[in-house]
């Protein structure tokens, strides 16, 4: 063979990368793949050596296939964490070459290797989802400077051994016996409890991953012909978003937007993908290569902007790859049975779009409680489990893992310890739940006789599928604004109409109570250009909105009245802070009932106007407004909130405060009794109203009608059998008058002496 046979540069890659796709189509022995693997890389890039070094669980490589160094030195030789230029390459997981190896000062003589009498060096990480697997390196006995291109090469090569050694049969090898391959020790991570219920299924990454047989093109042109259609469709896509100002939900913010604008014409970006595939590489692998070099470098970025503009960057390679595999469909596909999404985070649409027969949990490494998402999980009755660092990178698709949603924890690759306590109290979820569905069709009772009303509070299509099997005695809270955040457009008036004549059918002659836009604050329309705000939850929101867009409130008045016709229609309106803000509402609807009289629609059977009872103001002066309103709904998240001056979506102070302590319950108390002397109807829809202990604590201050999640009405129901509420009211006014610092442990501690139902008790105390 000629030296210039032997020039990488002179054959570009492509003849390699087609060697390896043929050694992969081989069925052969792991340790054989990897030895001619070797042989073949120094054979095509001219060098006489070229090693694969594969990381150990303690962190040491081992050299685990060789062409050009001694045999025996194979599975003999480890280097420890840091430990010559192999470990330089490891520890920086960037490529290293140098001209003199022996030369450098982190160069590590191992005699058992023989390589002594090699001189240039040049080695790779073997990178694969950001975590580095091995190295790859090359060397020649010569003195010689390392091409750019050769590098490209070798990283490309790297890539798809990444692949090889994790996905393939190296796996269970008794050579490779020990090594940290593929992620096969269980984990345990501590997140953040979004959704209830527990699951066991199996990992599906949220990411779209490639598959090795997919990697090396067959024809080179015709891949750059996808690459370059998948780039133009993309870059419309990211166009469209930003120029209509209307991101879907789940799509990032505008900043973000404009970030991937940057990144989907940014030279660098796409030449290193053309790069890739002209070097023989699919599309896709083109992309996750990329990919993962950044990655790698996004784990090592200490400044947070540069860590979350690659953040950007990854997302916009997860959609060129959603391009090219779905042909430019970017959501994503099917999932298989039992699936557990793993994500870095997922809008609301997105989480809708899934198949939802296979999906039996999330977890995302983001993630809030009060994130849509979230809510949506909630609605589906989905658990979920959010800030879960590092998911996607120490689960591997098709790993068992188990969500608890309520603890807030994911197991991945669970030990069979762990997965028989979990499957005991999987089987304990699954018998309570038996327990509600039997109490399902009573009436909600208290141990002493009185009649609570329990509703659901609802906001999406999916949720009033389910109403049926909660028990529920009608829809209590309809939040409208859930429709809107979960769409990309403005929902047209007919679209309206259809949804909320869908609540009103599924609810069947039950009472619907529909709240009109609370957008703002946190809940935010992807169509609606939200201005920042310092403090949103203070900010321009609910009926503050809704005053100010008459257009936008008269709109939805006019599809709820159109909805509602022949039948009761029951119209919330929220966030009051002054009366004179209730009396405008209300005349926008007498003026949508006069215009739906004009036109001829036929008009509800009856009309009752409320009002959310969620601030300060309007809880420590509610006269005026309860003369108005036909009924109240006490919106104990944001009362509390604006009460205790804790924002409800920050989590360092959310939960700081109680509201079973004597400054809520004295406010609560004196809430119920100006609506029991003003004889309007009340109904607590917080979240505190679907907590079993709460919802006994607010039947003890009065409350006879509560509104909540749906699949908390069988907890509380079950609760509420037990509680006897003029004894815990008598046990609360004592403690209230006194002034108690610790109303909750004493409660607790008094247990059935304050009228508490045992069994709470006893549950809520062996925690
Ligand atoms: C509340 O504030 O308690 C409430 C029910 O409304 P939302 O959670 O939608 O603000
Ligand atoms: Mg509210």
């Amino acid at each position: 063979m000629t030296r210039d046979a032997l020039q990488p540069a002179a054959r570009g890659p492509r003849r390699l990368l087609g060697r390896i796709r043929d050694l992969m189509a081989v069925q052969e022995d792991a340790q054989k793949r990897l030895d001619r693997l070797t042989g073949i890389i120094a054979e095509e890039t001219a060098s006489e050596v070229c090693s694969i070094y594969l990381v150990r669980p303690s962190g040491a490589l081992e050299l685990s296939a060789t062409h050009g160094l001694k045999p025996e030195a194979v599975h003999t030789t480890r280097l420890k964490a840091g430990e010559g230029l192999v470990g330089l390459v490891a520890r920086r997981a960037r490529p290293f070459s140098v001209e003199d190896a022996p030369g450098h000062p982190s160069f590590s003589f191992r005699p058992e290797t023989g390589e002594e009498p090699f001189k240039s060096f040049v080695g790779v990480p073997i990178l694969r989802g950001g975590r580095l697997v091995g190295v790859l390196t090359a060397q020649t006995r010569a003195m010689r400077p390392i091409t750019e291109e050769e590098i490209e090469t070798l990283q490309t090569v790297a890539m798809l051994l990444a692949e090889i050694v994790v996905s393939g049969d190296l796996v269970g090898a008794e050579a490779f016996s020990g090594l940290e391959l593929r992620l096969s020790r269980p984990e345990r991570f501590q997140g953040l409890a979004l959704s209830g219920g527990l699951a066991r299924g199996v990992a599906v990454k949220h990411e779209p991953h490639v598959r090795p047989a997919r990697m090396v093109a067959e024809d080179a042109e015709a891949e750059e012909a996808r690459l370059e259609d998948a780039i133009k469709r993309l870059r419309r896509s990211v166009d469209l978003l930003l120029d209509s100002g209307r991101a879907p939900m789940g799509t990032p913010s505008r900043e973000v937007l404009e970030a991937y604008r940057m990144f989907a014409h940014d030279r660098g970006w796409l030449d290193q993908l053309r790069e890739a595939v002209r070097a023989g590489l699919t599309a896709e692998a083109a992309v996750e290569r990329v990919r993962n070099e950044h990655r790698a470098r996004l784990m090592q970025a200490r400044d947070p902007y540069f860590r979350e503009r690659l953040h950007d960057l990854e997302d916009l390679a997860n959609r060129l790859l959603r391009h090219l595999e779905r042909n430019g469909a970017e959501s994503p596909g099917q999932l298989p049975e039992g699936a557990v999404l793993i994500a870095r985070s997922i809008g609301p649409a997105e989480l809708l779009e899934l198949d939802r027969r296979n999906l039996v949990g999330v977890a995302v490494e983001e993630g809030s409680q009060t994130s849509h998402a979230a809510i949506v999980a909630k609605a589906l009755g989905i658990p979920m489990v959010g800030q879960i660092e590092g998911a996607l990178d120490r689960i591997e698709d098709g790993d068992a893992v188990i969500v608890d949603g309520e603890f807030g924890i994911l197991h991945a690759r669970p030990s069979g310890e762990v997965r028989d306590t979990y499957d005991e109290r999987i089987a304990g979820l699954a018998e309570r739940r038996r327990v509600y569905a039997g109490l399902r069709d009573a009436p909600a009772m208290t141990r002493d006789g009185a009649r609570i009303t329990l509703s659901a509070n609802a906001g999406l299509l999916v949720e009033l599928m389910r109403l049926e099997e909660t028990g529920a005695e009608g829809i209590g809270l309809f939040r409208t604004e859930f429709q809107f955040m979960v769409s990309d457009t403005l929902p047209r008036l007919q679209a309206q109409i259809d949804l909320y004549a869908a609540a009103l059918d599924a609810a069947g002659g039950r009472p619907v109570v529909f709240r009109t836009l609370d957008l703002g604050g946190d809940k935010v329309a992807p169509y609606t250009r939200a201005t920042r705000e310092a403090n949103p939850a203070l900010g321009w929101r609910g009926l503050r909105m809704g005053l100010d867009r008459p257009g936008l409130t008269r709109y939805q008045l006019r599809a709820l009245v159109h909805a509602a016709s022949g039948r009761a229609l029951n119209v919330l309106f929220p966030l009051i802070t002054d009366p004179r803000e209730f009396t405008e509402a209300r005349d926008m609807l007498h003026q949508e009932l006069r215009h739906a009289e004009r036109h001829g629609h036929v008009p509800p059977s009856g009309v009752r106007i409320g009002f959310m009872l969620e601030t300060p103001a309007i809880a420590f002066a509610p006269q005026a407004c309860l003369a108005m309103a036909d009924f109240v709904s006490v919106g104990a998240n944001d009362l509390m909130q604006y009460f205790f001056a804790a924002d409800r979506q920050n989590p360092r102070v959310a939960d700081r405060y109680d509201p079973i302590s004597t400054p809520a319950l004295t406010l609560l108390k004196s809430v119920r009794e100006a609506c029991d002397a003003a004889a309007k109807p009340v109904n607590v829809c917080g979240e505190l109203a679907g907590r079993p202990l709460e919802a006994c604590v607010l039947t003890g201050l009065g409350y006879r009608s509560l509104s909540m999640a749906g699949g908390m009405i069988g907890p509380v129901k079950r609760a509420l059998a037990g509680v006897d509420a003029a004894r815990l009211g008598a046990w609360l006014d004592a403690a209230i008058a006194g002034g108690r610092p610790d109303v909750r442990s004493a409660l607790l501690k008094d247990g059935e002496n304050a009228g508490l139902p045992r069994e709470l008790v006893d549950e809520l105390t062996s925690i």
